[in-house]
């Protein structure tokens, strides 16, 4: 079958773009910001124009599907007023969020009505103590106000990432299982990454195998198609639960073979893989005038740069990976 669209080397259709919109965040987690790093200067980032431009474009070459991350892509002023510039964009067909959920509750029916499809909201932690240790804000009665607010707004599915940390919340691997059966939860275990220049130290990651067989104690999960996304999870589910159970497994089991995306730093370069350095700026080229054939082949590039896999448990030592998952976009 011949593929239209960008395409990479290794014949891998690339539609999904996302985007770093700022490094900053509210909260300070520590496998992710804490202690780390120099923030990026405010005209580092791009501008809303600059990133308009830039989804109009890649929109052009067969990109269809936006994710708006971070940092915390919320509290950046006027996130609205991104999501509804974007949500324009002929070709774009779902755009979703990242975010921690703290600002959902504001905002929820605001970027629904921008255009907004769906959110992914990270806690990783239901002990309001526990949150704190992890994030540095007592914000977790904030969070759960945001995934209730989100739910009303319509920004469905709404998925709750958990990053499964060995000593650190391992103990909850039951209480998230639970909530998918008792609250419909769509819940996704993320192996932890240690990478970058993070406080990455002492945390460690807990390989899905062991998530899974733990939740066996609730009932038999079942393989599901799962809710509506672009993503590597694989779904299960609880019998008679209306959530789902999804396992997304870097560490363990890669999914380079299915990658469809290009990510924006915050600070404008693309970059192919999350875990390699290869990067291209595009921010240069679009405050040197550039016109629209040579953004469209700085994109081209980073497509045919994209390497077939990433190396994170192989030979490339995590601390490789120079950048914070803040600028990167998680
Ligand atoms: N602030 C938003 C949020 O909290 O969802 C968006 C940015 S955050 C960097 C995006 C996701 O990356 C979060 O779900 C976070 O848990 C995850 N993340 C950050 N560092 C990670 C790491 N080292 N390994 C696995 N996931 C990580």
């Amino acid at each position: 079958m011949k593929m239209t669209g960008l395409v990479d080397s290794w014949q891998r259709q690339i539609n999904y773009l996302r985007i770093s919109v700022t490094d900053l965040c509210n909260l300070n987690c520590v496998y992710c910001s804490a202690g780390s790093i120099a923030r990026l200067a405010h005209d580092d980032i791009l501008r809303y124009e600059e990133i308009q431009r830039i989804v109009r474009i890649a929109a052009g070459m067969g990109i269809t599907k936006v994710r708006l991350t971070g940092g915390e892509p919320l509290a950046r002023p006027d996130f609205v007023k991104l999501a509804a510039m974007i949500a324009e964009i002929d070709g774009i067909d779902d755009i979703a969020v990242t975010t921690n959920g703290i600002l959902l509750s504001k905002y929820a029916r605001e970027l629904k009505e921008a255009g907004l499809n769906r959110v992914n909201v990270s806690l990783d932690t239901l002990k309001r103590d526990r949150f704190k240790q992890i994030t540095g804000g007592d914000k977790l009665a904030a969070v759960l106000s945001g995934i209730k607010a989100a739910h009303r707004a319509g920004l469905e599915p709404v998925k709750i990432n958990v990053v499964v940390m060995r000593g650190k919340n391992e103990d909850e691997i039951l209480d998230f299982g639970r909530k998918t059966i008792e609250d419909g939860w769509h819940v996704r275990f993320i192996e932890f990454m240690p990478f970058g220049t993070c406080g990455t130290d002492g945390v460690e990651t807990v390989p899905t195998s062991e998530i899974y067989e733990r939740l066996q104690a609730l009932g038999n999960l079942e393989p599901i198609t799962g809710p509506a996304g672009n993503g590597p999870a694989k779904y299960f589910q609880f019998p008679g639960s209306r959530g789902s159970v999804g396992f997304i497994t870097p560490m363990t089991e890669h999914f380079c073979a299915t990658c469809n995306r290009l990510r924006i730093t915050s600070d404008g370069h693309l970059r192919p893989c999350l875990l390699g350095n290869d990067e291209i700026s595009l921010k240069e080229a679009l405050r040197n005038g550039a016109g629209d054939d040579e953004i469209k082949r700085l994109i081209q590039q980073a497509v045919i740069i994209k390497r077939e896999e990433h190396h994170l448990s192989g030979e490339l030592a995590p601390e490789a990976v120079t950048r914070p998952m803040s600028q990167i976009g998680g």
